[in-house]
């Protein structure tokens, strides 16, 4: 079942149970003066059936009429209009007695202006005065305002009770919306906490999966870019500076006799050195260059908007570097050499894989020649 379904079944029901009890308790309170006011005059039996039917039965009959009608606020207006054309009657039947008349009014236009609002301050007098019309019409038309002081009593005390229920009743259902109001205020509130949770752990998702990406691209060891990273972003490199018409030169080292230096200090000591080394590269990179380990013991310098003389000279400033820069492992000092090939758009390749072939045949000619070198791709080869 839906929630309206749900919700139109409790409208209907409170309209049922509260226009029930507001009906019986106004018309049980009303006929109390009336039948103090009739009393002396002692009507015919007909009369008293009329009173019975409208006091003891009407209620039950509007209530019928309610729980019959698919759409119980609709037929309770309805049922409004009849209450005032009923007292506009009644009032006029008995003479327009004076205090009997004013309840009559009072209670149903409080009725109507609750359940309408302004509109109610028009449609009940109408009810009231077709009532009226409608009895003199059927009766006769008499004014006898006067009624005795039981009467007057009875009518002030009934109205008096009336308009009290009335404020309670309207008390307890402010309280019972104020409850709700509070309710919907705290499950408003859960679930904005619930709501921000979930932004949090959304953002942190986020988080994980940018510190993931990242990691995905970078080596563990030195924290370099490593191939893959290499791979996907070396060709829109080139073609970049391709477009932008710049060189971009490659700069691919080899540390000389690495095995040797794992077989004699220990492979830890051979990790310390990768990461000296790694870091040397990184501190002197500019922020456009792509610094990547390529290999076990390889790193690969990308140089965009480079001249292939300038990279040379960057080469051999490198390769004094590394030599002059002492591993310090524990005890161990460690001292090692690199070579390194060069190669550069556009002269050697306007490719990837090309330019690193020229760069790998570079380095192999470095190895050849007897180590600790740059060697550009293209001389004397
Ligand atoms: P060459 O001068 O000809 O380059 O000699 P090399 O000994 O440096 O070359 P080789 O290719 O024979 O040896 C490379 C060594 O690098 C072998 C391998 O165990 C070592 N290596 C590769 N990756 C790592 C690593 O992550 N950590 C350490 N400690 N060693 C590594
Ligand atoms: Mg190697
Ligand atoms: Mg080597």
């Amino acid at each position: 079942m839906s929630t309206v379904a749900l919700d139109f079944e409790r409208t209907h029901e409170w309209v049922a149970v509260n226009s029930y009890r507001v009906r019986i308790a106004a018309f049980a309170l009303m006929a109390i003066p009336i039948a103090l006011h009739v009393l002396p005059q002692s009507p015919g039996a007909l009369f008293w059936v009329a009173f019975l039917l409208q006091f003891a039965a009407y209620p039950h009959l509007m209530q019928w009429r309610i729980r019959a009608c698919e759409h119980a606020e609709k037929a309770e207006l309805d049922n409004l209009v009849v209450d005032a054309v009923v007292s506009g009657a009644w009032a006029a039947g008995l003479g327009f007695p004076l205090w009997i008349t004013v309840a009559l009014c009072l209670a149903t236009l409080l009725n109507h202006t609750i359940m309408r609002g302004l509109p109610g301050i028009l449609i009940c007098p109408a009810a009231l005065l077709s009532g009226a019309l409608a009895s003199t019409t059927v009766i006769a038309f008499r004014v006898s305002a006067d009624t005795d002081g039981l009467v007057t009593l009875a009518s002030i005390i009934g109205l008096a009770i009336y308009l009290s229920l009335m404020g309670v009743e309207f008390f307890t259902y402010i309280r019972r919306l104020q409850e709700v109001q509070g309710a919907v205020a705290a499950q408003k509130q859960i679930l904005e906490d619930a709501n921000a949770a979930l932004h949090e752990q959304i953002r942190t998702i986020h988080d994980l999966q940018e510190t993931l990406r990242e990691q995905a691209n970078r080596d563990s060891l030195t924290g370099l870019f490593n191939r893959r990273y290499l791979e996907g972003t070396l060709e829109r490199e080139i073609a970049r500076c391709k477009r932008e018409e710049t060189p971009i030169s490659m700069l691919l080292f080899d540390i000389d006799h690495f095995k040797l230096i794992n077989d004699t200090y220990g492979h830890q000591a051979g990790d310390e050195v990768l990461r000296v080394l790694a870091r040397i590269l990184q501190d002197s990179a500019r922020a456009e260059d792509i610094v990547c380990r390529y290999g076990g013991e390889e790193f690969l310098l990308v140089l965009p908007k480079m001249p292939l003389n300038i990279a040379r000279e960057r080469g051999e400033y490198l390769l004094r570097l590394f030599e002059a820069t002492v591993v310090v492992f524990g005890e161990r000092r460690i001292r090692i050499t690199t070579s390194i090939g060069i190669a550069g758009t556009p002269l050697h390749s306007d490719f990837a894989e090309g330019l690193i072939r020229c760069a790998d045949e570079a380095l192999y000619l470095a190895k050849h020649n007897g180590r600790n070198r740059v060697v550009t791709f293209g001389d004397a080869m």
